[in-house]
């Protein structure tokens, strides 16, 4: 016998034994092209799986998990990693990320953006079409952006493709080049490289989303209620929060959502409405699920846990669109979770240079607007979650496994089951800790949540069975690749 074999030969035995079911077992045994496997052993007294949160062991061969399993039944010979009490969550996916790369790696770019993301336990991204120079509307943008992405990157990867006034014809190209869905925006998007699109240019474009079978993701905000609302408040103090928040009234959002709502149920195509701030959509978004109308809504950690009422006048770090609301609609959206109108929460993590921000200004009308939190989301999220009742298996959901819905990648990611890929976090829910700039490792360290108290510190992050993240170190090659279907 080869030593190959006889390598082999001392498996079987071992995974007999750790009675494997038998298809796991040949795929254990045999593997790709039959090289040498290494078994690992992920252990913990709180995996979180969709049945629940176990103790249990989450056997890993190369990049995918073989099986979930008792911690009995280990087969004796698998590298052991034994976390204790702390949780074993699926590696979180954020479908909603700006990484500004290539064209604008001043505001963020690949190697900032997923080495915070290591940080905050995501082990995959899906960038954002605009704010990258040239945006994702065609398929030479896509390739551009392959190349910017190319050997940079510590976690999985994936782009939207844009919709904008005139790329009816490049929407199927870009889904045959391998872009998970589309982005419009029915408002300005604060950057003049990627267009709104109104009532007639979504009529053009939308046989064309409807054919690809991939969602369109949409900025819900109507530009007619934020331009009379804006033109009321021209002399008003725009260092004020309130103004700025006056300036896109909830009716904005409302209106919006009912007019695609509409245009779903007319043309028939995946609908998802990005980052809901309102509360008062949520009847309408719940009467369109009913009616069975296929459509999904996010939302993001910064309206689950700030609110308007103690943002101070000049706070610009708190500036994003659509507007962090009341305490009050912040409890509504909580709700809306609670019933699961509202599917995922995701980052919108949309960083810039700190100049862009006016923070010596203090100024809401110039300011940029946008929120950067990829490293410290996670512990957003659970510390307002936990103290609602909320367990480790819906924060899970929230984050890993209807995210991975949205961007079709649910035969892949987003869960702890046997086939998936090995993407593991290592999550106490217990510890405490204050936010600091250290903490945060995208390109510009801002966030409004320096100097807050959160529960749950990410130890350990792995991207498809490697360690990429390790209690503030970055072990490794930047990994990461392009998520392709
Ligand atoms: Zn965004």
């Amino acid at each position: 016998m080869t030593p190959h074999r006889i390598r082999q030969v001392r498996l079987e035995g071992r995974l007999k034994r750790s009675k494997l079911p038998d298809r796991l077992f040949h795929l254990a045994v045999h593997g790709i092209g039959a090289r040498i496997l290494t078994l690992q052993a992920f252990l913990s007294r709180r995996v979180v799986t969709p049945e629940g949160v176990q103790a249990r062991a989450v056997l890993v061969e190369g990049e995918h998990i073989l099986s979930v399993v008792p911690t009995t039944d280990i087969p004796s010979g698998a590298a052991r990693h034994d976390f204790g009490n702390a949780a074993l969550l699926p590696g979180l996916i954020d479908s909603h990320v700006h990484v500004n790369e290539p064209g604008r790696t001043e505001w963020e770019g690949f190697q900032t953006a997923t080495r915070a993301a290591a940080a905050g336990g995501y082990t995959m991204l899906v960038d954002m079409p605009l704010n990258c120079l040239p945006a994702t509307t065609n398929v030479a943008a896509l390739e551009a952006k392959r190349r910017a992405a190319e050997g940079k990157c510590r976690v999985d990867w994936a782009a939207w493709g844009g919709v904008v006034e005139g790329n009816p014809e490049d929407i199927e190209m870009l889904a045959e080049t391998g872009v998970l869905g589309f982005k419009c925006f029915l408002v300005h998007p604060g950057v003049e490289s990627f267009s709104k699109v109104g009532e007639q240019e979504l009529r053009l474009a939308l046989p064309h989303v409807a054919r690809t079978g991939l969602p369109l993701l949409v900025h819900a905000e109507l530009p007619g209620p934020v331009d009379t609302a804006t033109k009321r408040l021209e002399e008003a103090d725009w260092t004020k929060y309130a103004t700025y928040l006056e300036s896109r009234p909830d009716d904005a959002e409302l209106s919006a959502i009912q007019m695609m709502l509409s245009m779903c149920r007319e043309i028939g195509f995946r609908l998802h409405i990005v980052h809901l701030a309102t509360g008062k959509a949520l009847g309408d978004l719940e009467a369109a699920r009913v009616e069975g109308l296929p459509v999904s809504v996010e939302t993001c950690p910064h309206y689950l846990h700030l609110v308007a009422e103690t943002i101070a006048d000049g706070a610009t770090l708190c500036k994003c669109a659509p507007p962090i609301r009341s305490r009050e609609n912040r409890e509504r959206l909580w709700q809306g979770l609670r019933d699961s109108v509202i599917d995922l929460v995701v980052t919108d993590h949309s960083p810039c240079p700190p100049e862009l921000k006016r923070l010596d200004e203090g100024n809401f009308r110039t300011a940029w607007g946008g929120i950067a939190s990829l490293s410290v989301a996670l512990a957003v999220v659970w510390t307002d979650a936990h103290s609602r009742g909320f367990s480790l298996t819906d924060v899970a959901r929230w984050m890993a496994e209807q995210p991975a819905r949205l961007a079709g990648c649910d035969g892949r990611k987003g869960r702890l089951a046997a086939g998936y890929d090995a993407d593991l976090v290592v999550f106490d829910p217990d510890d405490e800790f204050t936010v600091s700039e250290d903490r945060l490792h995208y390109r510009h360290a801002m966030s409004p949540y320096l100097g807050e108290t959160l529960r749950g510190t990410v130890k350990k992050t792995y991207v498809r069975g490697k360690l990429v993240f390790d209690s503030g170190e970055f072990p490794g090659e930047a990994i990461g690749r392009e998520f392709r279907q």
